[in-house]
């Protein structure tokens, strides 16, 4: 019987080149560029291995007038860039796919601070990233000189092999979508004013790039229909929809999205829906002859085949999901649709990029380390001498770590004290928005479920005896942490006098069912990464009033790293959480809590009625410590103690998964093995000057 899928495995032509199958990675960021190319095109490599028809890289600065430092994107800026890569188009085309490359002139949105170049935009602006230099406007000649970088660029990357070249207008980030804004652009001449002259530059530069490469390579334009700003932007139903009319055929692709990247790159706390972009560019395909790409998390192989059917694209975008699971189109081909490792949303991938840092997904702990440690997201080495393996706790880094040592060959027995799997994991998908964060937990269990060489035990919290008792010679340790009631964070480092009936309460209370007394509460924030925000929507949702204290002066800082920032502090205003900013909390009195300006160092009392301090996490070693006693007077004899996850250093999710794969990975294997890819580098040739 034939596949229901199989009209995903159709090839589609595009311009010159064929596609196999209709899976596209489109460009995204890996931290890796032009630093780590070896990295970057490995990493490229495992999607080509794993289906995709086509890969891209990421943006591609084609001038040093597009200096995107300190993030390593790629760049073209003359013929030296063209070696490395090379390397991507090499390895991706090993298996059958075509490579693509997105150039790139981001305008405004490089602040030029390595080059100390102009900076350039249509018309005379502020910067992008807050800084002291301006952009200036580019006259005649700046813009003739674009389009001699630009077909340059595209020639080079004929050159390094690429098979599709990108003109790029999208994600607020690039002088084509800048010259199209009227809101970036007031320019009085042929470049400004009327839609047309406003598209004049896209439209010029996709004729260059046809012109210089578009007999061999296809030509793809990446276009943001709509700014999701209302009628302060660009709307998919006004002028986004007239520019695609008004470019319908020029190029050969289009690989359509919202903008700017916060909206395009929603997380599924406030986008939950896979296709959340499908209502703002389902028009593009019926203005078009030529094939239309877009993205929206799509991890469910039946929407992918509804939304070709439907006539909406022709080809399945995907950034994230092909990053949270390389191989899923092998597996919706495969039929293993349940072995997909779905994307999570988290957007912990997005803030590598910046923090120009490489790759790292939740989901998936492989990514970025395919080339520095060699790791595969599909293999893992057999297992060794040793026959059995006890993991005790089934949170994130257990979880993983059963689930790779499982692979191995290994007998694994999971013991976890709770009645469900997933520690928090589960715990915090409880909370709102957080749903999908299950995911990590179930792709795990159900893969575990699978085997036959594994035992799981719920509702069984293993003391040290019961450890022994096992008998099983290698122990992988992942207890996890728990959150202080004492108040100690960053901001504190002894315990806060807090009132003895004074109700505390900590995130793991809440996320267990304890409900605060009826008053106000007061969330006092020093860990300010994300989980305050979160038990703060959560309290409203029943029925509480929330005071947000922070030391920081924003709320939840570290997620403007994962682009959520500006939606959770505009969540809470609207849900009518008092927000108190550049607040240390000191004490609790009768009146509330007494808070110290960060700042000023005057005092002021917060009025609450009880307290929930999200501040710092206290690992759970007493297992783990009781039986390194043992060990070290005798009375236990194992191969291997390992604490892993959480109870080994608290983190995000992300860190708990990667140090159970770790662990499983390095099990059995020459020690330093593990240590020697921290010095897997791609050092600088001091001897080539350029
Ligand atoms: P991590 O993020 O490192 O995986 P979690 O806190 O999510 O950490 O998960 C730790 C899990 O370990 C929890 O589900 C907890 O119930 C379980 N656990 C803690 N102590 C024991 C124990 N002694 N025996 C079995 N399970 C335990
Ligand atoms: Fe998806 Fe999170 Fe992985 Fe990014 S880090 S691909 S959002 S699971």
């Amino acid at each position: 019987m034939a596949s229901p899928y199989s009209i995903l495995f159709e090839p589609v032509k595009i311009g010159p080149v064929t596609a196999k199958n209709r899976f596209y990675q489109v460009p995204h960021c890996t931290g890796l560029g032009y630093l780590r190319p070896r990295a970057d095109a490995a990493t490229r490599a495992i999607k080509a291995e794993g289906g995709w028809g086509v890969v891209s890289n990421q943006e591609t600065e084609i001038h040093p007038t597009s200096d995107l430092s300190p993030c390593p994107e790629h760049r073209l800026w003359d013929e030296h860039d063209i070696p490395a890569l090379r390397l991507m188009t090499d390895a991706v085309h090993e298996h059958g796919a075509l490579a693509a490359i997105e150039l790139v002139h981001n305008g405004y949105h490089a602040s030029n601070q390595a080059t100390r170049a102009p900076i350039l935009a249509p018309s005379d602006t502020t910067a992008h990233s807050v800084g002291p230099r301006q952009a200036r406007a580019m006259d005649k000649s700046d813009i003739r000189a674009l389009r001699q970088w630009h077909r340059a660029a595209a020639r080079r990357a004929k050159q390094a092999g690429f098979d599709i070249v990108y003109v790029y207008a999208g994600h607020r980030m690039t002088l084509p979508q800048h010259f199209l804004l009227p809101s970036c652009n007031d320019r009085m001449d042929e470049y400004g004013g009327s839609l047309e002259n406003r598209a004049r530059l896209l439209r010029e530069l996709l004729q260059d790039t046809k012109e210089e490469v578009g007999e061999t390579c296809a030509v793809a334009l990446r276009f943001a229909v709509d700014e999701m700003m209302g009628a302060d932007g660009m709307q998919a139903s006004e002028e986004g929809r007239a520019i695609v009319e008004h470019l319908a055929e020029l190029p050969d692709l289009w690989d359509v999205n919202v903008s700017d990247w916060a909206n395009d790159s929603a997380t599924s706390r406030f986008a939950p829906n896979e296709g959340y972009q499908n209502s703002y560019i389902d028009f593009v395909k019926q203005i078009t002859s030529k094939p239309v790409v877009a993205v929206g998390r799509f991890t469910s192989a039946d929407a992918m085949v509804s939304l070709v059917k439907k006539g909406i694209v022709d080809f399945i975008g995907a950034a994230r999901p092909s990053i949270a699971d390389p191989f899923l189109p092998a597996k919706i081909q495969e039929g293993r649709i349940e072995e997909i490792r779905e994307c999570i949303g988290c957007n912990i991938c997005v803030s590598s990029d910046n923090l120009a840092i490489p790759i790292r997904c939740t989901q998936n702990p492989t990514m970025g380390e395919e080339w520095r440690r060699g790791w595969h997201p599909e293999k893992i080495e057999p297992k060794g001498q040793e026959e059995a393996a006890l993991v005790v706790g089934a949170g994130p880094a257990g979880l993983e770590c059963a689930m790779q040592l499982a692979r191995r060959g290994y007998h694994v027995t999971l013991a976890e004290a709770s009645a469900v799997l997933g520690g928090r994991a589960h715990l915090e998908a409880g909370l709102p928005g957080l749903t999908a964060w299950r995911r990590v937990a179930d792709h795990r269990i159900y893969d575990l479920q699978q085997r036959g060489n594994v035992d799981i035990f719920r509702e069984s919290s293993l003391s040290a005896d019961e450890v022994i008792e096992l008998g099983i010679p290698n122990v992988f340790v992942a207890t996890g942490a728990k959150w202080r009631r004492d108040g100690i964070g960053r901001h504190s480092r002894s315990p806060l006098p807090l009132p003895e009936n004074f109700p505390v309460l900590t995130p793991d209370d809440i996320m267990q069912g304890i409900i605060p007394p009826p008053g106000r509460v007061l969330i006092y924030d020093d860990d300010q990464i994300y989980l305050a925000g979160v038990l703060a929507e959560k309290l409203c949702e029943l029925g509480h009033e929330v005071t947000f204290v922070t030391p920081a002066s924003i709320v939840s800082p570290w997620t403007e790293t994962t682009l959520e920032q500006a939606r959770i502090q505009t969540g809470l205003i609207n849900l009518g959480v008092q927000i108190e900013t550049g607040q240390t909390l000191s004490s609790v009195g009768s009146e509330g809590g007494v808070c110290v300006c960060t700042y000023s160092g005057r005092e002021k009392t917060i009025p609450c009625s009880s307290l929930l301090l999200v501040t710092e996490k206290i690992r759970n070693t007493d297992l783990f410590n009781a039986l390194s006693q043992r060990q070290a007077k005798g009375t236990a004899s194992l191969q291997t103690l390992e604490l892993i996850g959480d109870a080994s250093q608290p983190g995000l999710i992300a860190d708990a998964v990667y140090g159970g794969h770790m662990a499983a990975r390095y099990f059995e294997a020459d020690p330093s093995a593990k240590e020697q890819a921290y010095y897997r580098r791609e050092l600088i040739e001091l001897e080539t000057e350029v």
